[in-house]
């Protein structure tokens, strides 16, 4: 079988390996599709704490397969049955473990960081995972490589469900990718009023004008504090939500907001980052400022279930499909941060 092999950073190489033998609690994954995040170009970049020097992983924590073989131990489960996973494995003991915060767990493991994950052929679901409520059985209707996308849904998800959206809401999304588009569908599926998208390149925009926003902003050639005044009549909008990686960001989504306005502060910022925010406006605004990370099982379940249901279509979030030969390839492009999600798919 081949592995894509992460050993340092801009180093993945594709390796031929034995199909893993498994322990009798364990099971083995025949994987088909496992698309790339911004936390797996994040890795090849600059790498991660968990992947320590001289070590090496197989990246890719969304991943859908089959199952190729049953440990003896493992009850529920069965050959051919196809699965994903929530990739953050909580230890099951401490306290944000025990109130179903599995991706808030401070002793967590991860498919793709700390445990292998799917840009290979076969992977391990280790017993951890099993016991964790980390696998979920893909719903009937869905492709694998739906069922992959599953995950940044369900992140943006966890996300949005502290918004509390509701039809009355303009909602601003700052970062028209495939997190962008996940969001986009989640206020419309909430009845959001007002859907508006703000990002630098045109041809993702009109991408997300197909995901249900009715108004996007080129923040390359217009002012977005600006926009915004203009489309709600100086009121600003109820709630941003900032999918991107930029600082300056952060202030800016608190300015644009109304009174009684919520903000998530999706995309992470990098280390040691600070960011200057007008808390007078929080105060006297009676703003609620959010950040979320990963998913848990019970965001994961849902997000399935409103893919399952026709509500958001992840299907078209996947712009591109390279074989695993060509993950060099793959990564190069989705760096380029001007296409929606790329995807290994195995075949
Ligand atoms: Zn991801
Ligand atoms: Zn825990």
């Amino acid at each position: 079988m081949k592995a894509a092999v992460y050993h340092k950073p801009a180093d993945i190489a594709v390796e031929e390996r034995d199909v893993y033998d498994i322990l009798d609690d364990e099971m083995l994954l025949r994987t088909r599709a496992a698309s790339i995040c911004g936390t797996d170009l994040r890795i090849f970049k600059a790498g991660h704490f968990k992947i320590p020097g001289g070590s090496s992983r197989v990246l890719g924590h969304e991943v859908s397969g089959e199952i190729a073989r049953v440990g003896s131990l493992v009850r529920g489960f069965r050959e051919g049955m196809r699965v994903s996973f929530t990739p953050n494995i909580g230890c099951g003991r401490c306290e944000m473990c025990r109130q179903g915060y599995n991706n808030m767990c401070p002793d967590y493991e991860a498919f793709g960081i700390s445990v292998d994950g799917g840009f290979q052929e076969y992977m391990v679901v280790p017993n951890i995972a099993i016991r964790g409520g980390n696998v979920f059985e893909v719903a009937e209707n869905l492709s694998f490589e739906e069922a992959a996308v599953v995950e940044p849904l369900s992140c943006c998800y966890n996300a949005f469900s502290g918004l509390k959206v509701t039809p009355e809401d303009t909602v601003l999304v700052i970062g028209p990718g495939p997190i962008g588009a996940c969001f986009v569908q989640l206020a419309k599926a909430s009845g959001a009023r007002k859907i508006i998208v703000a990002g630098r390149r045109d041809e993702r925009l009109r991408e997300m004008e197909r995901f249900g926003a009715d108004i996007t902003v080129n923040s390359r050639d217009k002012d977005l504090k600006a926009e915004i005044d203009r489309i709600t009549a100086g009121r600003g909008v109820d709630v941003v939500i900032t999918a991107a990686s930029s600082p300056e960001l952060q202030p800016l989504a608190v300015e644009l907001l109304a009174t009684h306005g919520r903000v998530n502060f999706f995309g992470g910022l990098p280390k040691g980052s600070l960011a200057e925010i007008d808390t007078n406006r929080v105060h006297y605004r009676g703003l609620t400022l959010t950040g979320t990370t990963g998913s848990s099982n019970e965001d994961y379940y849902r997000s399935m279930q409103l893919v399952a249901n026709g509500q958001i279509n992840v299907r078209d979030i996947v712009s591109h499909r390279f074989p695993i030969d060509d993950i060099g390839a793959a990564f190069a492009l989705a760096q380029t941060g001007t296409v929606m999600k790329s995807m290994i798919v195995h075949h």
